[in-house]
């Protein structure tokens, strides 16, 4: 059997035709910057994450980049977020010319700490943190209840990477009513990317916000500060959603739902999986809490609804397992190998600090595959051979 880490094909055989159809009339009707296939997808991202106000941009990377350029994030400022993310999340950080700060990540979700954002901020004496980037990692919110208690605590505004994580739910820390990811911070940024859970036909991205003028800069910038054409009082970029982007982006929005629904379900089968077998009790493989599953059984324990970007489980002898899995035509993948705080590109620029939760992380983690179509025998043939590899 051949198992994929995701099959981009499949979904597309189910929407192809409307797909070119609608791609064929955002190319007849010759208006191919902005236009209504954009504003359209504002409207309709930004009301499915009950937000006020949607901005789309070039792609996740250009949304984070936009929103601390709105923020005014420059040199000698700060940025306090994780050292477990993808490599966009520190480097708008250093593309303002800002400096990264670094709090831990809990070992069970690998999101942000809060404990060690604390104190961080504590001794944030010179109130060089201008911005609180927390990342809702594999598509599960980071803690944002504690974080945006210290955000108004310290009064730093909270830019969401939700990149991953469009949909993920979190109940607002006074009514408890489940939020959206993206619409709890200031603003949330998203990624259009292929692999993510929606996903274009190439890069793309959006803002959401509830402030209104802060989507208004959003929008001067993403269009290289003008306002009005050719009067720049900013500096922005061309950070602009392409009109094709948009429309196929339309078009799978009305199926993300579902597909966030056989992602978790996967994710749940792949729980019962492990259950059965002695791997998780050996402590040789971790898999994704349980806990994390349901709205309704969450009660006491962990507040998430999580939408599985990714199911990442923490595994003994990473590296063997990997080159076995492939061997037996399984698809897997490191997210991600390095942490942050360890990239070279840093070496010179900020002293090197023990972050062992995410160096730990970064050892030891492996994404197989979630992806909505993935079968339950897949999933058997995974969970399968995995055991096999330690029984070998
Ligand atoms: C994908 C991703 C981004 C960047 O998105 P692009 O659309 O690829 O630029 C940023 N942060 C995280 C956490 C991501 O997973």
């Amino acid at each position: 059997m051949k198992v994929p880490l995701l099959d981009l094909g499949i979904q597309l055989q189910s929407m192809r035709e409307e797909i070119v159809t609608a791609v064929t009339n955002v190319i007849d009707s010759t208006t191919y910057i902005q236009g209504p296939e954009v504003v359209a997808l504002e409207e309709e991202v930004a009301s499915y994450c009950g937000a006020k106000y949607g901005v789309g941009v070039s792609s996740g990377t250009d949304a984070l980049l936009v929103s601390l350029m709105a923020l005014g994030v420059g040199p000698g400022d700060r940025v306090l977020t994780t050292p477990y993310s993808f490599f966009a999340t520190m480097g708008v950080v250093l593309r303002c010319g800002a400096t990264p700060v670094f709090a831990d990540i809990d070992p069970i979700s690998y999101n942000i700490d809060p404990q060690a954002m604390q104190e961080i901020l504590a001794g944030d004496k010179e109130k060089s943190i201008k911005a609180i980037l927390p990342v809702h990692l594999y598509g599960q919110c980071a803690d944002m209840g504690a974080i945006l208690t210290l955000a108004a605590e310290y009064g730093i505004p909270v830019i969401e990477d939700a990149a991953q994580a469009i949909g993920a739910e979190y109940p607002d820390v006074s009514s408890g009513e489940w939020v959206k990811s993206g619409a709890m911070g200031l603003a949330g940024c998203f990624s259009f990317f292929p692999s993510k859970n929606l996903g274009g036909i190439g890069d793309g991205g959006m803002v959401v916000t509830n402030d209104s003028a802060f989507a208004d800069l959003l929008r001067m910038l993403r269009n290289h500060g003008a306002e009005p054409k050719y009067y720049h009082s900013r500096i922005g970029g061309n950070f602009r959603l392409d009109p094709i982007q948009a429309t196929v982006l339309r078009i799978k929005l009305k199926h993300l739902e579902q597909w966030h629904g056989d992602r978790r379900k996967n994710a749940s089968h792949y729980n019962e999986l492990f259950a059965q077998t002695a791997l998780v009790q050996d402590k040789r493989v971790g898999v994704p809490t349980a806990v994390y599953l349901n709205k309704a059984n969450e009660a006491g324990g962990n507040k998430n609804y999580h939408i599985y970007n990714q199911y990442v489980i923490r595994v003994q002898d990473r590296d063997a397992l990997i080159d076995w899995l492939r061997s037996h035509d399984i698809g897997c993948e490191i997210y991600y190998p390095v942490a942050l705080h360890e990239q070279e590109c840093l070496r010179g620029l900020l002293d090197k600090e023990a972050l062992p939760n995410a160096e730990l992380a970064a050892q030891s983690t492996l994404a197989l595959p979630i992806y909505p179509e993935l079968t339950p025998a897949m999933q058997e043939y995974v969970v399968e051979k995995i055991v096999a590899f330690y029984e070998r």
